[in-house]
């Protein structure tokens, strides 16, 4: 089994304006021969979507989407959109139930599932997040709820799948979990994925995220089980990602 390549993925949300794509393609500059070894992906929102698959076509760095329809076939479904449409506006990639969307929008694991199968129609690779709240984990409870969430809410076949165990608490502020409590759960989603895929499970990615940063981000790589990172704010500004995509010990 060839070995996984690792991915970073910036997760723009609903910042920007058509001028930040210029961050987008500075990336390719700043990260450099880097980006032959180690996956960049940029999910900007998605009415700036076609016009970063554009600016960035040719480049080295792939464009995703934050979220998409679980509705595989066009409908009426005011204001949704398709993962096929994503598709044919560039995107390689989709984040699905990113704990925002489960929080605001009352994403149910079964849902989010739906949306990955319709990304794996539409020929996208579905990132599906998982992770417990602080609640969870102060009740002892991370290890169960990840799991539970990875039983529920991958996609039936692994086919491009990536996973991304995000920490709820750990995301827009500037706490992190130990490296062993990444570890930890890192193992717990690789157990959930082989027990649901066998072999397959093999090609799938599972990415940290929660505050990564230029700092932190050589450490966290070096944890067994960690192909990568879903990366919010510190993704806004190429010479901050950039410098997380260098961390990655792949990148040397
Ligand atoms: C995220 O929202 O996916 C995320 C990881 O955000 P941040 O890096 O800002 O914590």
């Amino acid at each position: 089994m060839a070995a996984r390549k690792p991915l970073i993925a910036g997760n723009w949300k609903m910042y920007g304006r058509r001028a930040a794509l210029a961050e987008a393609v500075a990336l390719e500059a700043a990260a450099g021969e880097a980006l032959g070894r180690v996956e960049a992906l940029i999910c900007p929102p998605a009415v700036y979507l076609a016009a970063a698959a554009q600016a960035l076509s040719g480049h080295a760095v792939s464009v995703g989407a934050q979220d998409c329809s679980p509705n595989a076939e066009d409908a009426a479904r005011t204001g949704e959109v398709s993962a096929a449409m994503l598709a044919d506006a560039g995107a390689a990639y989709v984040i699905v139930g990113h704990s925002e969307r489960r929080a605001f929008h009352q994403e149910s694991n079964d849902l989010v599932r739906q949306k990955a199968e319709a990304a794996q129609a539409a020929g996208l690779a579905p990132i599906v997040c998982v992770g417990e709240t602080e609640a969870e984990r102060n009740a002892g409870e991370a290890a169960s709820v990840v799991a539970a969430q990875v039983r529920a809410s991958t996609p039936a076949q692994a086919r491009g799948l990536v996973v991304a165990y995000e920490p709820v608490w750990a995301i827009g502020g500037n706490r992190t979990p130990t490296l062993d409590e990444i570890r930890e759960i890192h193992a717990v989603v690789r157990a959930e994925l082989a027990g649901r895929y066998g072999q397959d499970a093999e090609s799938v990615r599972v990415l940290y995220g929660g505050s990564v940063n230029p700092k932190n981000a050589g450490d966290i790589f070096g944890i067994e089980g960690v192909d990568g990172a879903l990366v919010g704010r510190a993704s806004l500004k190429a010479a901050d990602f950039a410098a997380i995509i260098k961390a990655h010990p792949a990148a040397l």
